[in-house]
């Protein structure tokens, strides 16, 4: 059980780090962190491993400590809570360390899912590590992992890239980044821009490239849409119900040969048509591409 996890000796420290010092004779051996994936929706799916290593550790750091007690009061736990975010997890960090290091075990928790993955936990996770300390992880949900499991894209390589930038320019200049990215993208976005992320992606990579809309999972109104991007912007502009909630966008790569060519296209365009008139900006990146003009012209909103 967690409570009581093997000891075996802690992990040397990476190369170029320093060594952590051998434990003095007598000192406490160090405890662990344990970073603890929880539900991302429905309350239910906390493993039961998970339940109890919340249950047995000297304290969990919590992303908000008010959401992490609803969760353990839902399973009938009470237990000692540290706020840890991403404004103060740097200064936190070093004291946390302390405490396993004289021998506490320690759980990681954010909102909803696994920490670190577009949630803080990062620079613990680092620090404990440096320190010749034992991280264990607890795996459980995740929201892309969960949106790609059923999104019926291919999904022997894909690639994470959490939030898009909030304002339309930097989202617009990410997106032609990625439109010849041949792996299926996995985005999150918020309720209140999803729609212009959507209108983004289809200017970007075009709106016949497929993709899927993965909404609110695991809970009540768990919605997932599929189809070409133009489709499912459709839908979402058409029913406000698709709007709300929390979202996971999934969208095929680029296909090898012309979808390539046309995505490196749009990128093309899309960066010269900053700086030229929009036909010659068309032109060139055509041209520069292998792209045919019209798939490339006005395909940037600028
Ligand atoms: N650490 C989390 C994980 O493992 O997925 C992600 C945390 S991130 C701050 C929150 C974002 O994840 C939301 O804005 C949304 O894009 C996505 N998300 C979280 N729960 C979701 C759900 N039930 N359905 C769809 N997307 C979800």
């Amino acid at each position: 059980m967690p409570a009581a996890p093997p000891r075996e000796p802690a992990a040397t420290a990476r190369p170029g780090m320093p060594r952590p010092e051998a434990p003095r004779p007598g000192a406490p051996s160090p405890g662990t962190l344990f970073v603890v994936a929880t539900p991302i929706g429905n309350l239910g799916d906390l493993s039961p491993r998970a339940l109890e290593t919340l249950k047995s550790v000297a304290a969990i750091c919590a992303e908000d400590t008010r959401h992490t007690r609803q969760l353990l009061a839902h399973h009938g736990v009470e237990q000692s809570l540290v706020a840890l975010h991403e404004h103060n997890e740097a200064d936190l960090a070093a004291r946390i360390v302390e405490r396993l290091r004289g021998g506490e075990s320690l759980a990681l928790v954010s909102d909803a899912g696994t920490p670190l993955v577009s949630d803080p936990g990062f620079r613990l996770v680092r620090a404990a590590r440096e320190a010749g300390l034992r991280v264990s992880p607890l795996p459980g949900p995740c929201a892309f992992v969960a949106a790609l499991s059923v999104a019926g894209l291919p999904s022997d390589r894909f690639v994470f890239e959490g939030f898009l930038p909030a304002k339309g320019a930097a989202r617009r200049e990410r997106l032609a980044q990625l439109a010849a990215e041949p792996r299926t993208l996995a985005f999150y976005e918020s309720a209140h821009r999803i729609e212009d992320a959507l209108a983004d992606c289809v200017a970007a990579f075009g709106g016949e490239r497929p993709a899927v809309l993965a909404r609110e999972l695991t809970k009540l109104f768990e919605t997932v849409l599929d189809g070409p991007l133009a489709t499912v912007l459709a839908q979402v502009q058409a029913d406000p119900n698709q709007r709300k909630g929390e979202f996971v966008l999934l969208v095929q790569g680029a296909g090898e040969d012309a979808d390539a060519k046309v995505a490196e296209g749009r990128r093309l365009y899309a960066t010269l048509s900053q700086h030229l008139p929009p036909s010659t900006a068309a032109r060139l990146a055509a041209e520069l591409s292998g792209a045919p003009r019209k798939a490339l012209y006005g395909s940037g909103r600028d």
